[in-house]
């Protein structure tokens, strides 16, 4: 089933790129394997995947340690600020820098283990209380900011986009994030390339990539419904 699943999602990523006139290599597919166990990751993997995300730190560690092979895992969750040790040399990108305060510790614990994170901060562009993630106004003083740190490098943005049951109504919001993006492009620093978009889930990534998502997180369309009771 994972197999096919992800057959499916590369298909339509396919198909949206072509309607827009983008090239299908310049999106990367996360599949989102939280609540999932390790053997849907190696299916995944099977099948070729080797970007993961997962949005807790204690189950990023864990599934770490089981899979020897050299993967991406990318840290979607949010995250808190005691936790930054666990996994600032094992996550290959933070999605989800939303303060100078989270942005402090990961240099600090960058610094102390010789590397540069690089991260992506969360713009809450629908403004939902619900959310966490800067608000779009915040976005270049918050980079102003980060461009004083040397252990981290900022990549680009990302959002997590209102749950619709129409993708079309997540259009807009899309589309914001992709001016946003292009407008801090010209946000010039040492530590600040803007080059990741991500923004784009199960039930609206076909939209996200059409808007400009360079990243698509996919948990549901690949591993099928999370059961939260177990
Ligand atoms: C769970 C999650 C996803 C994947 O959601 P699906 O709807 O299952 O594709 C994507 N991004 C974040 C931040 C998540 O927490």
């Amino acid at each position: 089933m994972i197999h096919e699943n992800l057959k499916e999602v590369e298909e339509n990523i396919v198909k949206a790129c072509k309607k827009v006139g983008r090239d299908p290599n310049e999106v990367t597919l996360i599949a989102v394997s939280k609540t999932k166990p390790v053997e849907d990751i190696r299916q995944a993997m099977a099948y070729g995947i080797r970007d993961f995300g997962e949005n807790k730190v204690q189950e990023l560690t864990s599934k770490i340690e089981v899979i020897s092979e050299k993967l991406n895992w990318h840290l979607i969750g949010h995250l808190q600020r005691n936790k930054v040790k666990y996994i600032v040399d094992s996550a290959c990108l933070i999605h989800s820098v939303d303060s100078m305060r989270l942005a402090m510790q990961i240099e600090e614990e960058a610094k102390k283990k010789g590397i540069t994170a690089n991260i992506l901060i969360e713009v809450n562009i629908a403004k939902e209380d619900s959310k966490f993630g800067v608000a779009k106004e915040e976005v270049q003083g918050l980079l102003r900011e980060i461009a004083n740190l040397k252990h981290v490098c900022v990549k680009g943005l990302m959002t997590i986009a209102p749950y619709v049951e129409n993708a079309e109504e997540n259009r807009k919001y899309f589309s914001e994030m992709y001016k946003l993006f292009v407008d801090m492009r010209s946000e010039n620093a040492d530590n600040i390339r803007m080059e990741i978009l991500s923004m784009g889930m199960t039930g609206d990534y076909q939209v996200a990539i059409e808007e400009g998502a360079t990243m698509i997180r996919v948990g549901t369309g690949i591993f099928g419904e999370r059961n939260y009771t177990i």
